[in-house]
């Protein structure tokens, strides 16, 4: 039976909400041979204001020590450190646990929304691994001073590891051949990088001979842009560093019916992290009408994560029924129903 402890970090503005449906779906998906304890721990930029902190060390302990971690979002942009920073209490944690994976499922329900006109009936069904601790967002950066000008220019360092571009490159061909997938698609700039992202490259070349059923393919960045949003069902498993991976993804959550349908996963070697792309988006918050379909994918990765893959598979048609008949859209999707309507019509048809 598998019996998981599951920290609930709802963060700030409409992460709470959210985090909530998902727990309730959760609950609904439980049984004799599946069940979740929930623990709450505090993180965000509303605690920050009651607390001057805004990760409390007992919010890291808990998320060392349970199965995962379900995250709504954390940080809201009029609050701010003393010096004037965002608060990104999201990031540290990160950090701290080395969730060195970042993965993003790309995928087009049908009934959602999408600006691409598909035509042929081909399937948008890929996922994106991004590297989350190295390249350009180790954050090393000075500015360089000519003569009286202090800042005359800056200077950012990209630092790509043998060890981070294999383990990210081995992580992304295991989930292929764990979940059936047939090709990986190694995105980079290696052509004009010729070391940093020249290291990733060697990374894949290698280790996709140790997966001779798994097809290999290289692109260049730029290309690939085009591609996703051209002919995105060429792709399967897309595997990058840091920053190319940030970018790509939303472009392609864009594609798929926006942040309100893109779960994402930080996964580590101890413990992963589940999250929908989306912020905290103050604009919505408190109004009951934010998207929690994000939320509940991201715990369909939580359940596959866990090899819960039965439960997994639930959710989702679930969540996809509903989307397909369409009675139930969220603001967001052109509809009218709460956040709660939503969650209530996907528990109900878990139930049928
Ligand atoms: P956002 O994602 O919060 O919102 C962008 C837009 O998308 C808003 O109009 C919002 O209403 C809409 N939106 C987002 N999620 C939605 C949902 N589930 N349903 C319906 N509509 C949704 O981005 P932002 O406004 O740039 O950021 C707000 C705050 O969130 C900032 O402080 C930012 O730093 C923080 N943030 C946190 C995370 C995280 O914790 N992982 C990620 C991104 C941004």
């Amino acid at each position: 039976m598998g019996c998981y402890r599951i920290a609930e970090i709802g963060g700030d503005g409409i992460g709470p909400e959210v985090v909530a449906e998902a727990v309730r779906v959760l609950e609904a998906v439980q049984s004799s041979e599946l069940r979740f304890s929930f623990e709450r721990a505090e993180v965000g930029a509303a605690l920050y204001e009651r607390t001057g902190e805004d990760l409390p060390r007992e919010t890291v302990d808990l998320c060392r020590s349970v199965d995962a971690i379900l995250f709504g979002a954390a940080g809201l942009p009029d609050v701010r450190h003393a010096d004037g920073t965002e608060l990104v209490p999201q990031v540290t944690l990160r950090m701290l646990l080395d969730l060195y994976a970042g993965m993003r499922p790309i995928k087009l329900y049908p009934g959602v929304p999408t600006p691409l006109k598909i035509t042929d009936g081909r399937a948008i069904d890929y996922v994106i691994f991004r590297e989350n601790t190295e390249g350009l967002y180790v954050g090393v950066e000075h500015y360089i001073g000519v003569g009286s000008d202090r800042k005359a220019a800056a200077e950012s360092v990209m630092i790509v590891t043998r060890f981070g571009a294999e383990r990210i490159v081995r992580y992304a061909f295991d989930y292929a051949r764990r979940h059936a997938r047939r090709k990986v698609t190694l995105v980079h700039k290696a052509n004009i990088l010729k070391l940093t992202q020249g290291l990733i490259l060697e990374a894949g070349r290698e280790i996709a001979k140790q997966f001779p059923e798994i097809a290999f393919e290289d692109r260049i960045i730029d290309a690939t842009a085009m591609a996703l949003v051209l002919d995105p069902s060429r792709f399967d498993v897309i595997v990058t560093e840091n920053m190319f991976g940030d970018i790509l993804s939303d472009e392609m959550a864009g594609l798929v019916g926006g942040l309100g349908f893109a779960p994402a996963a930080n996964v580590g070697s101890d413990v992963a992290i589940f999250e929908a792309v989306h912020g905290s988006a103050p604009d919505i918050a408190g109004q009951g009408v934010a998207n929690p379909t994000a939320l509940m994918l991201a715990a369909c990765l939580m359940l596959d994560h866990q090899g819960e893959r039965e439960a997994a598979r639930r959710v989702r048609a679930a969540v996809e029924g509903v989307w397909r008949e369409g009675h139930a859209r969220t603001r967001d999707a052109g509809g009218q129903a709460s956040t709660a309507e939503l969650t209530d019509a996907v528990i109900a048809k878990l139930r049928a």
